[in-house]
């Protein structure tokens, strides 16, 4: 693909066949140089390729340029992992970001889909939702990890009795809490790594929370400042195109952030290169400190077990630096000693950087395509 790339990609011309001697490419720098990085080959275009933006979370969106083809890419990579949980092409519900009216359902015969609304969580719905699984016998369930845990909390506290095998859940980081419940509910689940420039792909180890990457879907770097990071180390997860000859990204920041593990996969030995401890752009996840610097919400994660247990959600919200809102919602299992402690805990990682108040809420609050964010600045 580098090779393709200098020929018919303007901003390769004259690079050498080098790969460290390429530079890193930041979303604003193709923004910036947009028709540069797509294919001088003009024959076929409209035939071959069509438009995209990338999710506008996080700043700018940005135009894409992609095979009419790329679901075979697409969808081999994700079904192959789908496949890996069992999953052999049955029927599947999806629960993520459509809006429908009242209680209908659109259905697509020829993707095996039903697909429901992800915005409604209220109970009634809730229940008409698990009406339909059980009446046209549904087995998976694809959705937003926050949309899977409204509907199997509702399945635990009514006990409702499903025949679910699997569920799989992308576009969001899943939080301690939601595992405890899965995993309680003994639900085959599992859950990967994406982004809309579709450089990356990195699936769920079987056993621990540890990415596998698949480099045959893109080639992908954990690259430091000085180059690629030791094992151990967290970096820039830095993706490398190897299929779209129509907008050719090498070597691109996707902003992510990640821990290299190596070339082995150190949970189940699987020869794959591995991460683990990823920070997607969905997490919008630094609180500011009242000195200037920042901690990621992940610093704030209590490595207490019982705290997943005592609570059922959890978000935090900041509207000005050195203060930080968070809300808890309690489980039935509440205990103030656990409870004592976390804040003990935080008090520590804040060390007087930043003021915290803890707030008993009910429901979580989702933004307006229905996604969940931990860290609200609003
Ligand atoms: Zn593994």
């Amino acid at each position: 693909m580098l090779e393709y790339s200098r020929k018919a990609i303007n901003f390769y011309e004259g690079y050498p066949q080098v790969w460290s001697r390429l530079p890193v490419i930041t979303k604003n720098e193709v923004i910036n140089q947009w028709s540069s990085f797509v294919t001088g080959h003009k024959a076929m275009f409209k035939f071959f390729y069509s438009f995209g933006y990338t999710g506008g979370t996080t700043g700018k969106p940005m135009k894409l340029v992609q095979s009419k083809l790329r679901f075979l890419r697409e969808l081999g990579a994700m079904y192959g992992y789908w496949w890996s949980l069992g999953w052999r092409g049955e029927c599947r519900a999806v629960i993520r970001n459509a809006s429908l009216p009242d209680k209908q359902v659109k259905m697509h015969k020829f993707k095996g889909v039903i697909v429901f609304d992800g915005f409604k969580r209220e109970n009634e719905y809730l229940e008409f939702i698990w009406s339909e699984i059980e009446r046209l016998n549904v087995k998976w369930i694809h959705a937003y990890p926050s949309s899977a845990y409204s509907l199997f909390k509702y399945a635990r506290d009514y006990k409702i009795d499903f025949a679910i095998r699997g569920v799989f859940m992308g576009s969001e980081g899943i939080h301690d809490y939601q595992k405890v419940l899965f995993n309680s509910l003994k639900l085959n689940w599992g859950t990967w790594y994406g982004h809309s420039e579709k450089l990356i792909f990195a699936t769920k180890c079987p056993v621990s929370d540890v990415f596998h990457l698949d480099d045959y879907y893109g080639y992908t770097e954990v690259l430091g400042l000085g180059g690629e990071v030791e094992v151990g180390c967290q970096g820039s997860l830095v993706g490398s195109n190897s299929h779209n000859k129509g907008f050719s990204l090498i070597r691109y920041d996707t902003n992510d952030r990640a821990i290299y593990l190596g070339d082995r996969c150190p949970s189940c030995g699987e020869k794959s290169r591995a991460i683990r401890d990823i920070i997607g752009r969905w997490d919008n996840n630094l609180i500011a400190l009242n000195n200037g610097s920042t901690i990621s919400t992940t610093a704030l994660n209590s490595h207490d077990p019982y705290f997943s247990e005592i609570h059922e959600g959890l978000q935090y919200r900041q509207t000005e630096p050195g203060s930080l809102k968070i809300y808890i919602i309690k489980s039935k299992d509440w205990n103030e000693v656990i409870f004592q402690e976390y804040q003990l805990f935080l008090e520590g990682v804040m060390s007087g950087k930043c003021e915290f108040q803890v707030e008993f809420i009910d429901k979580l609050i989702f933004g307006e395509n229905g996604k969940f964010n931990l860290l609200l600045k609003y």
